[in-house]
């Protein structure tokens, strides 16, 4: 039997969703401190198929320009179980890729999944006291810590497992990576979004924001320093002084980290962290594979510790938080 190249066509109601989702997402993807550049992805699940975000895609511009796309639902579950691709099956326009958090979305069993990189939500998931912390802000609500976990395939799994006994569980504090809300329509799903929100952030502000300093390297020394590296950084962390941008930094480099800036204002330095490995550290770079590239975040040993150029070079343990733009 042939494949349908379109599905099925929405009822007015289901067409209301989806443009309800489309509003959602416009908001929550214009406010940074939720979503920066194109990370973060919305999904509804309406009659067997999941609209889901296109990878890429900024929510910012949900209301301007088409970036959800159709699955059927059925065989993304058959991919993940598979642990094959998720092919869309619908004819796509514009080269449309379904996100690659795609299988976390399929797995929830709720019709409407937000999932950000909130700042207030990292400035948890990156610390090894988060979970402990955590309890006492989220208290009577369904919520469960998700230890951090590839994106894809391995992070719906290690879901999958924790919703399993526990299938009440409507928000998920994904370590080292960010926020997952879900809710049966896109009122309830936002209205809980604010709620957590409001929670994180009663709970910190503790330290005072991180001081920045005027640039302080000498243009000759800065040269030396970059010998070696492939291309000029998008921006370099001067130990003491500051962050110098690069003038060709593109936007999505820009807002992660404008993003990271805010997730270390809201760190105290004594907060004790939890670091990517390399091997987590790989991985989200080679996601860059899925044609776009990636911005990873990198920090030092404390927030106030800004790295070393030649440490950057070599990244090891300074990475905490996955601000990959593949969402
Ligand atoms: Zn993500």
């Amino acid at each position: 039997m042939r494949k349908s190249v379109q599905p099925k066509l929405l009822s007015i109601r289901d067409e209301r969703e989806v443009l309800s989702l489309r509003d959602l997402s416009a908001r929550v993807g214009s406010d940074p401190l939720l979503v920066q550049a194109s990370n973060g992805n919305t999904s509804i699940k309406l009659d067997g198929i999941l609209w889901i975000k296109a990878s890429g895609k900024w929510l910012a511009h949900a209301t301007q320009e088409g970036m959800f796309l159709p699955l059927e639902l059925a065989e993304v579950k058959e991919s993940i179980q598979k642990n094959t691709e998720i092919v869309p099956r619908f004819a796509q326009k514009h080269g449309l890729r379904p996100s690659i958090e795609t299988p976390m979305h399929a797995i929830l069993r709720h019709r409407v999944v937000i999932h950000v990189h909130s700042i207030n939500a990292l400035a948890w998931a990156i610390r090894l006291d988060g979970p402990d912390q955590l309890r006492a802000h989220l208290t009577g609500l369904h919520w469960q810590w998700i230890p951090y976990a590839t994106s894809g395939i391995p992070l719906a799994r290690e879901i999958e497992k924790a919703v399993a006994s526990a299938p009440e569980t409507d928000v998920l504090m994904l370590g080292n990576h960010g926020l997952v809300v879900c809710g049966q329509d896109c009122q309830g799903a936002e209205k809980l979004l604010r709620e957590v929100e409001q929670r994180l952030a009663m709970a910190i502000f503790l330290g005072s924001a991180m001081p920045l300093f005027p640039p302080a390297v000498v243009l000759s020394k800065f040269t030396e320093r970059l010998c070696g590296t492939d291309r000029t950084p998008p921006f370099v962390a001067v130990e003491r002084s500051g962050v110098m941008l690069n003038e060709r930094m593109s936007s999505s480099e820009r807002a992660t980290l404008i993003g990271l800036v805010q997730v270390t204002q809201r760190t105290e330095e004594s907060a004790r962290l939890r670091y990517l490995n390399e091997v987590e550290v790989t991985d989200v770079v080679s996601k860059g594979a899925h044609g776009r590239k990636e911005v990873i975040v990198q920090m030092a040993n404390s927030p106030a510790d800004v790295k070393k150029l030649d440490e950057q070079r070599a990244p090891s343990a300074g990475h905490f938080f996955a601000g990959a733009g593949s969402c």
